[in-house]
């Protein structure tokens, strides 16, 4: 019998998990500097939380979702994204009578049922922030700061930034009309997907991709033309906040999100070098999810990051991350007297915290040392019966070269020492 992984889905394995690792450990330190908390909630949750809290006139609800009835006869959904889950805790666990906001962040997998291709998976792994309880364009401006810092923090500096605002619940049902009826003149034009989408979902066609449908895009009523007061200054604060910290962006008003509750801020990091998946993050305000969802007046933002699409980024560009694989010390054993001995030796290397491999296939002396070479052993030492006796042994640097003669019984201290400053 032979067995695959389930079709859009990798194992990831070493040395690639020191980057997942390596990312993760990263993202800790920075989310903790900007004061976001680790939030984790379950990998699956009850349909309806993501019927209502994602929109059922969505990608995701209307295609995506991995979606089963568990033996007591629930619907229960394999989370496709992390904010409903994060707003139902919130909301669940009665947060809001903390002190606020309340700033929080998760990082794990996400599951969609999707076509397979470069940069899509069906499980995939996103990290993200959610900010709740506060409306203050300063904190659009961190979170989008906070993703970017993430990005360069891994050597990507060059990602364009695309802001936009999809308004609020009073100026954007004005503008969705003239966008109807603009659509609606337009009708003979546009792709048969687009014509459906005129009732259902109007803002959608303003990223469909199609030619004929790009040309009557163009030409398209403007969101940020129709604000209301209160969301045009919204947006020129967030603006005015990403300026001081001299982040440049792109205006684009043909940013949307197609539901009622996502408000004022909308954005996109997008990476030209990925192709078509060539969004790395995006988010925005969803001053009306938690409305939605709990029936709470609650404000808040955040964004989602894909971690796979992070990592073709870093590779489209060759950077490396600084990850370090291998050993600090190989003991290379001859004859059965050594290797109990060296496997003290080892044992006691170990609980110092020193990384130490040993031959476990009974290897010649040549094929051990091939051994700690592939394994990355910075340094390798030889112990045979002579050693022993002498109590003496020559430690190698393997990349320099150079040897040094020490005491077997003072293996430990030579390694502190050598470990700390590079060369013997
Ligand atoms: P796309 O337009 O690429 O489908 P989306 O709008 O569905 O993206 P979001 O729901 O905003 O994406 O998710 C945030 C991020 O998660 C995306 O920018 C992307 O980096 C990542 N992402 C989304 N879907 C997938 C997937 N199927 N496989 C890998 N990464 C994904
Ligand atoms: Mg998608």
């Amino acid at each position: 019998m032979k067995f695959n992984a389930p079709r859009g889905t990798n194992d990831i394995l070493p040395p690639d998990t020191l980057k997942w690792r390596y990312i993760e450990k990263k993202t800790h330190e920075i989310f903790s500097n900007y004061n976001y908390q680790e939030i984790r909630t379950p990998i699956f949750e009850y349909t309806e939380l993501f019927q209502r809290g994602i929109g059922e006139v969505t990608d995701i609800v209307e295609k995506e979702m991995y979606t089963f009835e568990d033996k007591g006869g629930r619907s229960i959904t394999l989370r496709p994204e992390g904010t409903a889950s994060v707003i139902r805790s919130f909301l669940e666990n009665k947060i809001y009578g903390q002190a606020q906001p309340t700033k929080y962040y998760y990082i794990g997998p996400m599951f969609r049922y999707e076509r397979p291709q470069s940069g899509r998976f069906r499980q995939f792994h996103q990290l993200g922030v959610e900010a709740i309880a506060s409306n203050d364009p300063a904190l659009d401006a961190e979170i989008i700061s906070l993703g970017m810092r993430l990005l360069q923090d891994f050597g990507l500096n060059d990602l364009e930034l695309h802001l936009n605002s999809v308004g609020c619940g009073e100026c954007r049902p004005t503008y969705v009309d003239k966008l109807k009826k603009y659509l609606n003149e337009n009708k003979e034009q546009l792709c048969d997907n687009c014509k459906s989408r005129i009732d259902r979902n109007p803002l959608r066609v303003l990223d469909c991709k199609n030619d004929s449908c790009q040309s009557v895009i163009k030409d398209a009523p403007k969101i940020t033309d129709n604000l209301c007061e209160s969301c045009a200054d919204h947006f020129n604060d967030v603006q005015e906040y990403l300026d001081i910290l001299n982040l440049d962006y792109i205006i684009n008003p043909l940013l949307v999100r197609g539901l009622d509750y996502y408000t004022n801020t909308a954005f996109e990091i997008k990476d030209n070098a990925l192709g078509a998946q060539d969004t790395v993050f995006g988010g925005g305000r969803y001053n009306g999810l938690a409305e939605e969802i709990g029936s709470r007046d609650l404000p808040g933002i955040g964004f989602a990051l894909g971690i796979e699409r992070l990592l073709l980024s870093l590779e489209a560009k060759d950077i490396e991350l600084p990850v370090e694989s291998g050993v600090d010390l190989y003991i290379t054993v001859i004859g059965e007297q050594a290797k109990k001995e060296s496997f003290k030796l080892l044992d006691q290397l170990r609980n110092k915290g020193f990384r130490t491999e040993i031959d476990y296939l009974g290897r010649s002396v040549g094929s051990q040392m091939k051994s700690a070479d592939r394994m990355n052993a910075e340094y390798t030492i030889i112990i045979g019966e002579n050693e022993l006796n002498n109590n003496s042994a020559t430690i190698r640097n393997m990349k320099s070269g150079d040897e040094k003669e020490i005491q077997l019984s003072n293996l430990l201290e030579e390694m502190k020492q050598l470990v700390d400053k590079e060369d013997i």
